[in-house]
């Protein structure tokens, strides 16, 4: 088999015609395929890709649960040693593609999955070619070197090089029969983690870049794509999703996300909804930080000329109308802008939410927080009409 190309990004419409070029160069005749059936048909992907695949062995993994778990990813490895592919495509949400990966690399592994998901072991080499063809606005995974996992109910990200997927397909195309809740929930996603990149410990110069980039075409495209799409409109939040996703694989996310995963999990909230609703609340916070809580090395000066970028990024001229934007946009996608309205009222809840924090990504935030802190910062984000903490 040929040397692969290092990451090599389609982004343009009708490019998931390429798959077959792509197929052909590899002359891989073993496949396996990772694919959300109901996308593969509402996206048109199938018309495209049925052709490809025919005269060729193609070892399908469907029916699996939202969020990657642990038993659907040991169902894939079993499938995938018995297949023996030469070649992974992953077509659908940020789920599809994050089990294209996890599969495909764990699969040639010699420790458990459970071990690697958990950080008891490590991997160790590279699986098969990844080819990864998001058929939703969101996550940008096709751009990143992590994949989320679930094992019993705790959420891991498992981190390396060789999860990046070799190809990413983005053709906005695939996207324009989304309904409206999924554009919503997915371009919410792309959205927060933009925001969150320019803020993050982890960012540096370019990857700022790709968020104020990304940013910028989310601000612009995200309601008309829910409300009013048109061919330009879904391929602004292609752009916006994929531009996200390269920045977070630099920078990572921080604490929205890490507030995000017990959401999810806990309340059944859609990713990007779980959080969009803390996002606003995070800013405020994030504004005030100073010498003594700042976790950026380069100290609060630089992190506050970053918090001023995404002020201007949102057309208004202080935190507190920053803040106000962000939730008046959450609301224009029709999803729930506050804690509050995805369950969480009461002291007892937000009390376990804080307590189930993912640490890890809650370290990359520019300003250090307790228990405490987020406590008193996100009492009233569970106020019914009161969201955020503008
Ligand atoms: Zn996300």
């Amino acid at each position: 088999m040929s040397q692969v190309d290092p990451y090599v990004v389609h982004l343009q419409d009708g490019a998931l015609a390429e798959v077959g070029a792509i197929i052909g160069r590899f002359s891989a005749s073993r496949l396996y395929f990772v694919v959300d059936e109901s996308a593969y048909a509402a996206s048109g992907a199938a018309t495209v890709l049925e052709p490809c695949f025919q005269d060729r062995a193609v070892t399908r993994f469907t029916g699996f649960d939202l969020n990657p778990k642990l038993h659907d990813i040991e169902r894939g490895i079993e499938q995938f040693r018995d297949a023996d592919p030469e070649l992974v495509i992953a077509l659908g949400g940020g789920t599809a593609i994050d089990l294209g990966k996890l599969i495909g690399t764990l699969s040639c592994q010699d420790e458990s999955a459970r071990d690697i998901i958990v950080g008891k072991s490590a991997i160790h080499r590279s699986g098969p070619p990844l080819i990864a063809a998001p058929t939703t606005a969101g996550t940008g995974s096709e751009a990143t070197h992590f994949a989320v996992a679930y094992v019993d109910g705790e959420k891991y990200s498992v981190a390396d090089d060789v999860l990046l997927p070799d190809y990413a397909i983005v053709d906005s195309t695939l996207t324009h029969s989304l309904p409206a809740g999924v554009t919503a929930s997915t371009g919410l996603d792309a959205f927060c983690q933009a925001i969150e990149s320019i803020w993050a410990v982890g960012a540096t110069d370019e990857s700022i870049e790709y968020a104020i980039q990304s940013a910028r075409l989310s601000i612009s495209s995200l309601v008309d794509a829910i409300h009013a799409p048109t061919a330009r409109i879904r391929q602004n939040m292609c752009r916006a999703s994929h531009l996200a996703g390269k920045a977070i694989n630099i920078s990572k996310t921080t604490a929205s996300h890490a507030l995000s995963y017990f959401i999810t999990s806990e309340y059944g909230v859609p990713h990007g909804i779980a959080v969009a609703v803390t996002l606003s609340s995070m800013l405020a916070y994030n504004a005030q930080v100073a010498e003594l809580d700042c976790a950026d090395p380069r100290g609060p000066e630089h992190v506050l000329r970053r918090i001023g970028l995404i002020v201007e990024l949102l057309g208004v001229d202080s935190v507190a109308a920053a803040c106000r934007r962000i939730e008046k946009l959450i609301s224009a996608t029709g999803c729930p802008n506050s804690l509050a309205l995805v369950g969480i009222r009461t002291d007892a809840s937000l009390q376990r939410l804080v307590s189930r924090v993912d640490a890890r990504r809650l370290s990359n935030n520019p300003r250090r927080a307790t228990s405490d802190s987020l406590l008193s910062l996100l009492t009233k984000n569970c106020v019914p009409g009161k969201p955020g903490a503008s």
